[in-house]
């Protein structure tokens, strides 16, 4: 069995399939599917896919790319949201200095008022960090204790470092299977099984031989291959241990 922890079934790549997209996914051996907000907006959707189906559940939290439309007003309704069953985590929230799409000084606001939030909840974190990874383990670091998983992990090796000793897990997505992807491998090869969880990042980050097309949570088996590969152990304990991971860590039952 298999969980992709991080995937956007709310959007509106998925409105026209979105029954066959989960079907396909339990026939991969997917078993949990994460579907994690990315604003306000998509929060709410991700509670609703995650009301209406049984192996869905949701993230709340809103962007760093939206983090200037991230007000008192927001805050309150991610709260309200949050106490809503099936939602494990706050996110995705954190810091993205390659796009800017907001002001860093919103971003960092946002990202420290969704951390205070995770941990009033009792809730984890799921951390979007690019190009910003000094300042993200910088706030991570003042805020702990924390539970957090780094999605989409983009970072070097003192990055992942820095992440391995605040206790926190990494999750890698499909982009591991790109040709020029050898410096992801590598950190792949560096996290330790007990900390490495596996998302699509859906309906982005298409493996290799599907680039351009829509990706979806059945890939997650294509991921987890190439994982079994590049640590050289079986595919049997790479779903596993990862499995594990995400039930514990997001307390998923
Ligand atoms: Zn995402």
């Amino acid at each position: 069995m298999l969980v992709d922890t991080h995937c956007h079934l709310d959007f509106q790549q998925f409105d026209a399939d979105r029954d066959e997209v989960i079907r396909r996914a339990g026939e991969a051996g997917v078993q949990y599917i994460l579907n994690i907000g990315a604003t306000l907006e998509s929060s709410r959707g991700a509670c609703e896919l995650a009301s209406r189906y049984a192996q869905v559940y949701a993230g709340i939290g809103v962007h760093p790319h939206d983090s200037r439309l991230f007000d008192r007003k927001a805050e309150v309704e991610l709260r309200e949201l949050a106490l809503k069953e099936k939602v494990v985590a706050v996110g995705e929230t954190g810091l993205d200095y390659y796009r800017n799409l907001s002001s860093r000084q919103e971003q960092i606001s946002a990202f420290n008022r969704q951390i205070s939030l995770a941990k009033e909840l009792d809730l984890p974190l799921v951390i979007h960090s690019r190009q910003a990874e000094e300042e993200a383990l910088r706030i991570l670091k003042e805020a702990m204790p924390v539970r957090a998983v780094i999605h989409c992990f983009s970072g070097d090796e003192n990055f992942l470092k820095g992440c391995l000793d605040l206790g926190f897990f990494v999750s890698f997505t499909c982009n591991i299977t790109y040709k020029k992807a050898q410096g992801l491998r590598d950190m792949v090869k560096l996290t330790p099984l007990d900390r490495l969880m596996l998302e699509t990042d859906a309906p982005y980050l298409s493996p290799e031989g599907f680039r351009g097309k829509r990706n979806e949570p059945f890939q997650v088996k294509l991921l987890a291959e190439a994982v079994s590969l590049i640590k050289g152990v079986g595919f049997e304990e790479i779903a596993n241990s990862t499995t594990g991971n995400a039930i514990s860590f997001f307390k998923l039952r």
